[in-house]
Order: C-alpha cells, then sequence, then structure tokens
C-alpha cells in the first residue's frame, strides 16, 4: 500500500517546513543559545504545520548528534567538519529515525480532543516524574489542547507550574480563545499563519515532481485555491488526484472531484434510506479523511436532495437532468425511489439545522454527524411528522418499564460487581478508545443499574444512545470488556432512564427531539465523570 501523502512528505527538520519563518527563527534562535522554554504552546489554523513543527522540536533536543556534540557550533568555513546547527536534527540516528516512524517512547502524542478528561491528565502527571526511556528528555505534544474540561485543564496547570527538568510540553491549538489565561501565560505562544499562495505551490510542486504526476499549472492553482491555506488539505487533495491517469488540467480535475463526490453522496443518501448509521458515519469520515471541506460537503448533499425532491415532483427531465450524465442521473431517479417526499424534505430540514450549527461547533464534524444519526433513527422526526405516529420515546419508556419490573433487584454480588465496574471504568474507556472514539464519549454518560450473573444493566438518558450501543459491533466490544473484568461472560442490555416529560403532541415532540440531539452533544464532550 502506498504511504499517504501527507506522512510520506511531512518535514522533518525546519530547513524542510515551507513558511512560518517567525516561528523557525525563534525556535532556532532559541535552540542555539540553549534557551528553549520548557514549554510552547504553537497556535494557527489546521494543516499549517503545527504538529510536524512540535515533532521536529522533539528531534532537535533529543537527536543523538546533540549528545555527542556537546556544543554545537556555527560552521565558517566549508571544511569546518565540527557540526552546525543546520545539522540538527540528523534524521539518521536511532531517536531521530524511532521519532519518525512513531515508535519513541519519550515522544508523547496527545490529542485533547479524545483524551480530555482529568484522568487522562491526571496519568500524564503520574508519568511525568518517570525519566526518559533513552532521550534526553521526554516531551509532550498535546494537540487541540483547547478541547480539555475545565479540571484537566487545572491538573495541567500544575504540571507546567512545576515541570520537571527532563520534560517539554508543546501544546498545539486552532483556537486561542479557549485557553484558560492562567495557562497562556506559563507558555511561550508561537503563531502559525495560513499558508500562502506561493508556499502552498511550492510544496505541491516538489510533491508533483518526485511523484512524477501529469497535472497542468492552471490545475495545481486550482488546487491550491481548494486547499484554502492549508498544507495538509492541498497535500491530501494531490493524493486524492494522482491516480488520474493522463494529462490532468484544471477542468478535468474539478470534473474529478465532482464525480467522486457524487458517487459518494449518492451511497450516503443510499445508506440514509437503509437507515445505516454505522455506514453513513464511516462514508463521512472517509470523506473529511480524503480533504473534503465539511461545509463543501453538507452544501453539496443538501444540491443533490434538492435535486431528489425535483426529480419527486416531475422536474427531472427539466431541472436536473441537464447537469448530469445519462447514467447518473439514471443512478439519482433510482434512489428518489427509495424515499417518500416528505422523508426528503424532512432529511433537508435536519441538514439546514445542522449546518446552522457548524459556526458554533467545535469539533467541526459533529453536527453533521449528529445529523445523520438523527436521520438514520427510525424514531426521528421526519418520520413522526409523516406517520403521524404515537409519541416513539413515550412507548420505549413503557417497555423499560416492563424490562424493570422484570428483572429483580440488586444482589449483594451485583453490587460487588457494579463496584469493580465502575472502579475499572478508566480502563473500560481507554480500552474501547481506540477502537470506537464516539462509543467511548457516550460511555462517559452512562448509569450501570443492575449487575445480574451473566447480565450487565445499562441505563442511558436517550434513545440513540441505545441505538449506539446495541449496534452489533458496539455490544460485542463492550461486552468483552466487561467479562474480562468480572471474569465471567457478560451480556450487555440497555434501559432508556428518566429524563423530562414533555407535552404529548406531535410539535412539541419535535422540539424535544431537537433539544434531545443539543443535549445529547453536550453531554458526550462536556462530562468526564460516570454517573
Ligand atoms: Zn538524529
Amino acid at each position: 500500500m502506498n504511504i499517504a501523502y501527507y506522512l510520506k512528505y511531512r518535514p522533518q527538520s525546519l530547513d524542510d517546513l515551507v513558511g512560518q519563518e517567525a516561528v523557525k527563527k525563534t525556535l532556532l534562535d532559541q535552540f542555539q543559545n540553549n534557551k528553549l522554554s520548557h514549554a510552547y504552546l504553537f497556535v494557527g489554523p489546521r494543516g499549517t504545520g503545527k504538529t510536524s513543527t512540535a515533532r521536529i522540536l522533539a528531534k532537535m533536543i533529543n537527536c543523538e548528534l546533540v549528545n555527542r556534540q556537546s556544543l554545537i557550533v556555527n560552521r565558517k568555513e566549508k571544511n569546518d567538519k565540527r557540526y552546525s546547527i543546520n545539522d540538527i536534527p540528523c534524521n539518521k540516528c536511532e531517536i531521530c529515525q524511532s521519532i519518525t516512524d512513531g515508535s519513541n517512547l519519550d515522544l508523547i502524542e496527545i490529542d485533547a480532543a479524545s483524551n480530555r478528561g482529568i484522568e487522562d491528565i491526571r496519568s500524564l502527571r503520574d508519568k511525568i516524574k518517570l525519566a526518559p526511556t533513552n532521550s534526553q528528555k521526554k516531551v509532550y505534544i498535546i494537540d487541540e489542547v483547547h478541547m480539555l474540561t475545565p479540571e484537566a485543564f487545572n491538573a495541567l496547570l500544575k504540571t507546567l507550574e512545576e515541570p520537571p527538568k527532563h520534560a517539554l510540553f508543546i501544546l498545539a491549538t486552532t483556537e486561542i480563545a479557549k485557553v484558560p489565561q492562567t495557562i497562556l501565560s506559563r507558555v511561550q505562544r508561537l503563531d502559525f499563519k495560513l499558508a500562502t499562495v506561493n508556499e502552498l505551490l511550492e510544496v505541491l510542486e516538489k510533491i508533483v515532481k518526485q511523484e512524477k504526476i501529469n497535472i497542468d499549472e492552471q490545475a495545481l492553482k486550482f488546487l491550491v485555491k481548494k486547499s484554502d491555506g492549508s498544507f495538509r488539505d492541498g497535500i491530501k487533495l494531490l493524493d486524492q488526484i494522482s491516480s488520474i491517469t493522463g494529462k490532468i488540467t484544471a477542468k478535468s480535475l474539478e470534473e474529478v472531484l465532482r464525480i467522486t463526490q457524487f458517487d459518494d453522496l449518492l451511497l450516503l443518501i443510499k445508506n440514509f434510506s437503509e437507515k445505516n448509521s454505522t455506514q453513513s458515519l464511516l462514508n463521512i469520515t472517509k470523506q473529511l479523511e480524503h480533504g473534503a471541506d465539511i461545509k463543501e460537503l453538507m452544501l453539496s448533499l443538501m444540491g443533490i436532495l434538492r435535486d431528489l425532491v425535483f426529480v419527486k415532483h416531475g422536474l427531472g427531465q427539466e431541472l436536473v437532468k441537464p447537469q448530469f450524465t445519462e447514467d447518473k442521473y439514471e443512478e439519482l431517479t433510482k434512489v428518489s425511489g427509495n424515499f417518500s417526499n416528505q422523508e426528503i424534505i424532512g432529511i433537508l430540514d435536519i441538514l439546514q439545522k445542522a449546518l446552522e450549527k457548524l459556526k458554533f461547533a467545535s469539533i467541526l464534524s459533529l453536527p453533521l454527524e449528529l445529523a445523520v444519526v438523527e436521520i438514520c433513527n427510525d424514531n426521528s422526526k421526519f418520520k413522526i411528522q409523516n406517520s403521524k405516529l404515537e409519541e416513539q420515546p413515550k412507548i420505549a419508556k413503557e417497555i423499560a418499564k416492563e424490562i424493570e419490573s422484570a428483572v429483580p433487584r440488586t444482589t449483594e454480588n451485583g453490587n460487588v460487581d457494579i463496584l469493580k465496574i465502575k472502579e475499572k471504568w478508566t480502563f473500560v474507556l481507554e480500552t474501547i478508545r481506540p477502537y470506537n472514539f464516539s462509543l467511548e464519549a457516550l460511555l462517559r454518560s452512562i448509569n450501570i443499574t443492575e449487575c445480574r450473573e451473566s447480565t450487565v444493566y445499562i441505563e442511558v438518558p436517550y434513545s440513540f444512545h441505545q441505538r449506539i450501543l446495541e449496534a452489533p459491533k458496539n455490544r460485542e466490544l463492550l461486552e468483552g470488556v466487561l467479562s474480562d473484568i468480572l471474569g465471567r461472560g457478560i451480556q450487555v442490555a440497555t434501559i432508556l432512564g428518566s429524563r423530562p416529560q414533555r407535552k404529548e403532541d406531535v410539535a412539541n415532540v419535535e422540539v424535544a427531539q431537537d433539544d434531545e440531539i443539543i443535549r445529547a452533544a453536550a453531554e458526550i464532550f462536556n462530562s468526564d465523570t460516570v454517573n
């Protein structure tokens, strides 16, 4: 398999790093004069080289060349054999290489977006006292640091106040306004800027040359424009189109990007009709990984759904067909058969609301992801409006009540088991996190109510939590971990817990469900305790 370009062409030294001259100069000066700070905060938009620079800095201070040559000198003459500052990092020694391939034990990278709780920072604090394994310094990179909870920030602050000599902290953020003042006063801030057109061209041209991609200048400029100042996006886009055979022109490029996106989006709409939330979420993740812009993705998706509305109203030939090739149009009309008019309008409505929430989202993909879960949920609003069903949550609650009365009260042993599980909850979360981040986040807001011989009862506040927990893969994962803890085969049963009562007319159901999504989101991403 080919290595993704953005990994393959990741800058490995300050020399490699295009742009960010001010940052480079500061770091180089401080390094040369042995005046590096113990904590940095890298601030700047995504894809501007913050993490790459952090890794380069980690290499610079730990590179074996620095150890061998106690004094790094400025090379004055050409035949001066001593090492110069420009030779650091060497990218050849064992330490440099282990940082490149991600196996270095003294470089700890934490993504605060998924490890944002106090437990994570506490465990970091405990581990930090230990000396580095085989490097001079332990380097902690905490990415998206603004995502930490207030408690975690406090714990981090204590560490920054009394940092051990053998540690270097590099915090990175895209949202400086969300980083507390107390943290700001203890770090040195360095600002990363969006790439200029010329800088982006320089980077992309280098890759085009190395990979022998047949692309004309116009097309390359089109890519630069699409990447909006982000090196990462630009490189990902180039990666995406690198397999095209023949000369790539701006026109063919635009067409290719549009068609791949159309196919992906149509597939997503098919997933909607099958109520397949897992595939839908995967589809979105894949598109984002390949460099799609979230807002553009939502708008294009809504564009296709709008086309479906036209098709449904018999306006397809007139308004939709001219934009597509024969076979694409045929696919489109086929998919339109999977939905009723009301359903498409309901989906559009949900997406429109998600689009409005985009401005305030701290995780950009979250509004779309929640919208997709809602669309794939059988109970979702547009279904209810459509079929004028009884209020669904009420039915779910009845069932929950039935289960409750059928289950005997927890025995003493059961209580011991619950304690056991709660004690090991951090372990449960840590085990699940690498497999499924959203499941882990969800598990932070559940309540274990009962423990019986072979069943653990879990109470969740919302029906879509229940759905996620009951998806076979998620169940299997959780049941596996719980079985390990209790030392016997465990099944998980989920119960819908109580939440504020709402009136039962249809209009209010809408309000309730809207509210539910917002509150659920707040809960998943703001809570780090198990009730
Ligand atoms: Zn080295």
